[in-house]
Parts: structure tokens; sequence; C-alpha cells
């Protein structure tokens, strides 16, 4: 019995886990504090893929698609600096709540200045997890490992999976704990490439890979499945047990949180 517990506090010791955090658990200052305790609880909870801020509200806008809007207006040469402030004032009021004291006018003074200079869709629209990997690995005390160093894709636009491997392992072995933005990595030649919408979710599992984790948690922000869509049911109740055959069943009938 003895041996058995020596072996599993060395397993336990040993764990690596990915946590993998979406927009809305990310969405603002009083996310991410549910966010660092939930990694807190846990110490092989080591490295975590993050998303960029979601809707805080129901008729609150993502920051991706406010980026994409700003892309648009920029290649029709429509001012976009409304745009765009109001993004660097949501990541203003996660900076200043969790006083992180990050300097993020320049970070938007340089974003400004590749889209004055023909910045693409896909580097405009990678910037929400960019920002928010920086935020929140500074809020954690964790490395902050930029995905278009580690994460790669071919000319044809496809993941260049050998290299993205060995790149990942070797980078986050060094870092120890580490936070990798979501969605985006680049080719050979250094320029952004994206995956599809909710594409920080492939990034989670393409870390996990590289870094043969024994669990890859993908987090959501709500306490459980439940049994009627909240919006039109009120206070539903969790359901207590769910098989893996039924939840499929769910989603393709179209539930949007598993
Ligand atoms: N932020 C991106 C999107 O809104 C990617 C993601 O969240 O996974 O699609």
């Amino acid at each position: 019995r003895f041996m058995d517990e020596c072996l599993y506090l060395y397993m336990e010791e040993d764990m690596k886990k990915i946590v993998k955090f979406g927009g809305s658990s990310l969405a603002d200052a009083n996310q991410f504090k549910k966010v660092k305790d939930i990694i807190q609880e846990d110490e092989s909870r080591k490295f975590v893929v993050c998303s960029a801020p979601g809707k805080r509200h129901g008729k609150d806008n993502k920051v991706t698609d406010l980026l994409l809007m700003c892309y648009q207006l920029a290649s029709h040469d429509l001012g976009y600096e409304e745009v765009l402030d109001q993004i660097e004032m949501r990541f203003q009021s996660i900076n200043d709540e969790l006083d992180l004291g990050i300097a993020l006018d320049f970070l938007f003074e340089e974003i400004k200045h590749n889209i004055e200079n023909g910045a693409s869709e896909a580097y405009l629209v990678s910037r929400g997890e960019y920002l928010n990997g920086i935020l929140l690995a500074k809020y954690l005390d964790f490395e902050f490992v930029d995905a278009c160093e580690v994460i790669k894709f071919k000319e044809d636009g496809r993941l260049n999976s050998e290299l993205t491997e060995e790149l990942l392992s070797e980078r986050l072995k060094k870092a120890g704990n580490a936070v990798v933005p979501g969605f985006f990595g680049s080719d050979e030649e250094g320029n952004i490439v994206t995956f599809s919408r909710g594409g920080s979710d492939i990034t989670g599992s393409i870390v996990a890979d590289a870094i043969h984790a024994d669990l890859y948690e993908n987090w959501t922000d709500v306490p459980g499945f439940l049994i009627a869509d909240p919006n039109i049911v009120e206070n539903p109740e969790p359901m207590g047990k769910v098989t893996h055959k039924e939840l499929r069943e769910l989603s393709y009938m179209g539930a949007p949180v598993i």
C-alpha cells in the first residue's frame, strides 16, 4: 500500500495538463480571477491556451468580431479607429482592474502602424488572442509564448505538425509554465495564419499532443449542462449525469455548450 501511495504521489507530481479557456471565460477582469483560481487549484495545470475576450452579456461584441470589422473598414479605406479604440478599452479595463501595468498603448500603436501598412486579415483578427495571452500570462506569472513562434503552417495552409511538435515541446519544456494564445500560428515566412473561427480549441489539442499531456481540459463558463435553454426557461437545473452518446446526440442537435 505504501508503494502504491508513493507511485500515486509520483504520478500526480508528474502530471501535465493543458487547460484551454474560451472567450466568455476570459471576457473581463472578473472572469480572469475565476480562471486564476482554477489554475491555482491544481499544480499540474502548467500550460494555458486562451481565446480572445468574448461577450460579457447578450448584446456585447466578441473582440474577434470587432477586429474583423476593423480589418474590413481599413481595407475599404474607411475609419477603423473608433472600433479599435473600443477594443483597446476592453483590454485596458482588464489591465487596470487587475493592476497588470502592461503598456497597452504601445501595443496598440504598433497594431495601428501595421494596419496603416496593409496588415493582413489573419494578423489583425489574431490580435485578440495575442493581447489576451499577454495579459493572462502576466496575471498568472506564467511565461507568454507567442503562437507564431511555435505553431507552424505549410505553404498550402495546412499545419506543419512535425515542426510544430518539435518547436512546441522544446519551447514549453524550457518555459515550465506558459500561456499560448490560441487560434493562430505562422507560415514559413513568418506571416500570421489562423485556424477557422473557434480555432483556439484546435490550438489546445495541438499543445496537448505536442507535450504528451495527461489531460486536455477545455473549460467553459457554465456550471454544467442544463436541462433546458436558460434564455427560454428560468433557472433550469443542471443535469446530474449524461453519457457520452447522449452528449454527442445533443451536440448534433445544436446544443451550443458541451
Ligand atoms: N477568437 C476566435 C473566434 O472568435 C477563436 C476562438 O475563440 O477559438 O473565433
